[in-house]
């Protein structure tokens, strides 16, 4: 749309730390575009309800073109809307919101960001996966990695939660070779299967700042000789993992690019523009260089 100023945001709570604002108006500004990523800090609902009620009515009645929603609105925001993707709907959670027809549409682009930028990383999808965890970024890379793999493990420390998400991916037919283990791998969980995994999948938050000690691979056991290990995790750049595996000789990638790619997805359904992705991460790289150095990492915190 010509002129248009665009009135970009976030909704979360807390946000202070947010790199949000950042990739999206580097996103603005390289587009050519006026207008701005705010962040809207709303609490906890129902305290935040009436505050929340009334910012998606602006955006309903055309006074924001595109919001995010992060931590702890993803599962909150759904009955406030008037329709899910599909892709939303299985996950159960909304990372982004859209407006269509004066509808307020629920999308989850960590789904597809995280398919869009593992594909690079490997370049075609392996068959034996492998996803640590099973809360909300688990969620999104199982149901979109669920399809396209052969075989998919998923382990999380409480099995209950593990076993709820692979009984929602077999309910809904998206892969059948699904086996859910203990986030504890020990003989009876990962190692009958250890050597065919292919792909390590991280979407825990163990081994984030300023936790940089820990990691969700235990030391007692050796990698997969020819996997690949996609950590989720992009603050720190090299988590524990990442150090590990690469020491292994493993090839692995943190979630730096997934970031990026689940918000010029967002970007790119708001304003119907590709927006460029290599400014994106260089603000994200300049918000995260900037982030380190103002963060304590405790030297024995695991
Ligand atoms: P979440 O909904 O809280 O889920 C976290 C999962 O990890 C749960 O299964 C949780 O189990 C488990 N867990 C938590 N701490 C653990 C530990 N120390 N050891 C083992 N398991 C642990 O969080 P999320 O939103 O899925 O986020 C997970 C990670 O993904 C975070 O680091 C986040 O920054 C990252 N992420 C990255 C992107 C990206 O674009 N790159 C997007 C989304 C998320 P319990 O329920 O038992 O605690």
């Amino acid at each position: 749309m010509a002129n248009q100023e665009y009135k970009l945001g976030l909704i979360g709570w807390p946000l202070g730390h947010s790199l949000s604002p950042a990739i999206h108006n580097a996103a603005l500004r390289a587009a050519g575009l006026e207008g701005n990523y705010q962040l809207f800090e709303i609490s906890p609902l129902p305290d935040g309800k009436k505050e929340m009620v009334s910012l998606l009515d602006n955006m309903r009645h055309g006074k924001l073109q595109g919001l995010n929603v992060t931590i702890p609105h993803k599962q909150a925001v759904i009955p406030l809307l008037d329709g899910l993707t599909s892709l939303a709907s299985q996950i159960g959670a909304v990372n982004t919101i859209l407006l269509e027809n004066g509808q307020l549409i629920g999308d989850n682009t960590d789904a597809a960001g995280f398919i869009a930028s593992l594909t690079k990383f490997t370049k075609t999808i392996p068959n034996n996966c492998l996803i640590l965890g099973a809360g909300g970024a688990a969620r999104a890379a199982a149901f979109s990695l669920a399809p396209r793999c052969k075989q998919l493990y998923i382990a999380a420390r409480r099995k209950n939660q593990a076993q709820q998400l692979g009984n929602e991916i077999l309910k809904a037919n998206l892969n059948s070779n699904l086996q859910v283990l203990p986030l504890v791998l020990s003989p009876e969980g990962i190692r009958p299967f250890l050597e065919e995994i292919q792909l390590i999948i991280n979407a825990t938050p163990s081994g984030m700042s300023p936790n940089v000690n820990a990691s969700p691979w235990p030391d007692d056991i050796s990698f997969p000789e020819h996997a690949a290990v996609y950590d989720l995790i992009y603050n720190p750049s090299e988590t524990l993992l990442i150090k590990t595996a690469r020491n292994a000789g493993l090839r692995a990638q943190n979630g730096t690019d997934m970031l990026v790619e689940q918000a010029a997805l967002a970007f790119q359904h708001w304003t119907g523009q590709i927006p460029s992705r290599s400014e994106m991460l260089n603000a994200l790289i300049d918000s995260l260089e900037y982030s380190e150095l103002h963060t304590h990492h405790p030297k024995e915190e695991v």
